[in-house]
């Protein structure tokens, strides 16, 4: 671990029966750096997003986060301490607005309770914060839209809006293309660009495009470990990886 270094993984294991989800996986994230993680199907790349936040408890290894040992830390600990993970459509509000769905996650990480969520849209202690995220992601036109009513991207988007309420220091998005059209992904990675000027990101992404045009760093995990870390360049270039996984002799 460096000084750079606001997440590290060392040595961390999850094992299902004799299967390594991940096995002995190391690496790190660095401060403002967007870090895409990319591998073959079944390589361990969601395990690992599950093993950071802690919705799945790890084997062995270890995970240092702005300078805390991970170990003891709930879900929520680590959310409050400043680590995100994009919500998934499901846990969405789908009868909401845009504009109350991310109200609440302001209002949540606040440290207040769902009891007044009839009145988030008219708290501009809430709505200010807010529309600002929907600005930044590009969904500022669909703020009185209901959830249910928005395309599939625009749910992406917003999956995104309620995970920057949490002011994360580290945001985790797994797979944000998956399911978009060219077009929706294309204006996902502008909205991206903008974001990774404010935030550190862990991006776990199967568009190549995607990740090459928006990483700075990408590691290759192969079978639950790191293969290989590096800039877009020297990734593209690694002999490691162009056999294990690009496809390339
Ligand atoms: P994909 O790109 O397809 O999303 P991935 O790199 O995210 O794949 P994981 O979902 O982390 O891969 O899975 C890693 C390995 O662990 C796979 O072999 C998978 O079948 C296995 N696995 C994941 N979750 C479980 C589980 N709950 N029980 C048993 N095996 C699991």
């Amino acid at each position: 671990m460096t000084e750079q270094d606001l997440l590290s993984v060392e040595k961390l294991v999850k094992r299902y029966g004799g299967l390594l989800a991940t096995d002995d996986l190391s690496l790190s994230v660095r401060e403002g750096e967007l870090h895409a993680i990319i591998g073959p199907n079944g390589a361990g790349k969601t395990t690992l997003i599950k093993q950071l936040t802690g919705e799945i408890p790890s084997d062995s290894g270890k995970i240092t986060f702005a300078g805390q040992n991970l170990k003891r830390l709930s879900e929520p600990g680590r959310s409050h301490i400043g680590l995100a993970r994009s919500f998934q459509i499901t846990s969405l509000f789908q009868e909401f607005t845009v504009l109350e769905n991310v109200c609440l996650a302001v209002q949540a990480h606040n440290g207040h309770s769902f009891r007044f969520w009839k009145k988030v849209n008219k708290d501009k202690n809430l709505t200010d914060p807010a529309l600002d995220i929907l600005r930044r992601i590009g969904l500022e036109q669909r703020a009185d839209t209901a959830a249910a009513n928005l395309s599939h991207g625009e749910q992406r988007q917003l999956e995104i809006a309620v995970a920057l309420a949490t002011k994360p220091k580290l945001l985790l998005l797994d797979e944000p293309m998956a399911g978009m059209s060219k077009e929706d992904s294309e204006r996902l990675v502008e909205r991206l660009i903008e974001l990774k000027s404010r935030h550190t990101i862990l991006l776990v992404e199967h568009d190549m495009d995607a990740v090459f045009s928006l990483a700075d760093r990408i590691s290759v995990l192969v079978y639950g470990r790191a293969i290989a870390t590096g800039t877009p360049d020297e990734i593209r270039n690694n002999d490691d990886v162009r056999q294990a996984y690009l496809g390339e002799e």
